[in-house]
């Protein structure tokens, strides 16, 4: 892997604040072409030359992954769990016919970047260093099928405490005229297209005064899906229900790692179908005492208000997040940044 240094590097902002708005110094680029990625190299992070007729710009032939870094106080650079993110990618890729950029290899290109930029992973409560990784698309041809040129870029942006007013609930709408995805579709993997076609519904709650929209399943129009960019539990006192993956639903690696928690914690997890009926019973009954999403950026998210037409519902007290998300918030961001043992083995750690 070639490193070609930068003539002069960016000064740090003091402060850290917002996502995604501040990139580091250096970027990873590795190109396929005549059947085989290239070694890569970590260059300076800046313009890419890319003609308009690039494919990616016209079907949409790329995927992505969302992870995060954070600096210990003994000052080890921590990450969570990211072979799970490159396996994803993998799929992701797979689902596209991207040729695949294997595993180990995408995990040497990360650390060896991330070695490089660790003056940059901020360290005040709640910051970390957002890691993008993307494939995409760039033959020079408006022809529908699978490219044969493709980049594979990994990007740093030291990004803020998600919640700038302390761990505050938001709001979430029933989508009930659009839909996100459908088995057989590629709600399952991590690919540009479908943030593209979630905007719309996204756009609405917003002005009608929600966070984000609950998402239903394409066929039946019943079943919770997930949310934007999280997935979503349900808990009725000590049991806590989030839908199966099925196919539509985006495979969490924060999902996955909330299940794991909350079982070794003792809770009962059930991984099902749940209906919105039941979902509106329970807010209207006050069986349904707490809703969270869990995403990487927001790490936990808890939901204080449900919107379905004219009907809005509160859920748990009203600003305040359920216990069960505040403990995981805790117990996710501690293993996270090293003030819990890392008892599943999650962390891979560069010193
Ligand atoms: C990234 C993403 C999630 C959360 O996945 P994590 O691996 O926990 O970050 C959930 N839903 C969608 C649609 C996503 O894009």
């Amino acid at each position: 892997m070639r490193f070609i240094k930068a003539e002069s590097l960016k000064k740090k902002p003091s402060d850290v604040s917002g996502f995604g708005k501040v990139f580091t110094d250096y970027m990873y680029v590795r190109e396929y072409r005549d059947g085989r990625w290239n070694d890569g190299e970590i260059r300076r992070f800046d313009a890419l030359e890319l003609l308009p007729s690039a494919s990616v710009l016209h079907y949409g032939q790329a995927a992505f992954e969302g992870l995060k870094a954070y600096r210990d106080d003994r000052g080890a650079v921590r990450l969570f769990r990211p072979e799970m993110n490159f396996e994803r990618l993998k799929s992701s890729c797979e689902r596209l016919c991207i040729p695949t950029v294997e595993v180990s290899d995408a995990i040497a290109a990360l650390t060896e970047l991330v070695r490089i930029e660790r003056d940059w992973i901020p360290t005040a409560a709640g910051t970390s260093l957002y890691i993008r990784p993307l494939v995409f698309a760039c033959d020079d041809s408006l022809g529908v099928h699978s490219a044969k040129n493709y980049k594979f870029i990994i990007m740093l942006s030291p990004s803020g405490a998600y919640y700038s007013h302390g761990f505050a609930p938001v709001a979430l709408k029933v989508e009930r005229e659009y839909v996100r995805a459908v088995a057989g579709g590629t709600g399952a993997f991590k690919v540009i297209g479908n943030y593209a076609a979630s905007i719309k519904a996204g756009d609405s709650a917003i002005a009608e005064g929600y966070d984000q929209v609950l998402w239903l399943d394409g066929v039946h129009r019943k079943y919770v899906e997930e949310v934007g960019s999280m997935n979503i539990f349900f808990a009725f006192g000590d049991k806590v229900v989030t839908p199966e993956l099925n196919g539509s639903i985006l495979p969490g690696i924060t999902r996955d790692s909330c299940i794991k928690l909350l079982r070794d914690d003792g809770f009962d997890v059930e991984e099902r179908k749940i209906s919105i009926d039941e979902v509106i019973g329970g807010a209207r009954s006050g069986a349904l005492t707490e809703i969270f999403g869990t995403g990487t950026a927001a790490v936990i998210s808890p939901v204080d208000r449900l919107g379905d037409g004219d009907e809005d519902f509160t859920i748990g007290v009203h600003g305040k997040s359920g216990k069960i998300a505040s403990r995981l918030f805790d117990e996710l961001t501690g293993i996270q940044t090293g003030r819990y043992p890392d008892r599943f083995g999650w962390i891979k750690a560069l010193r």
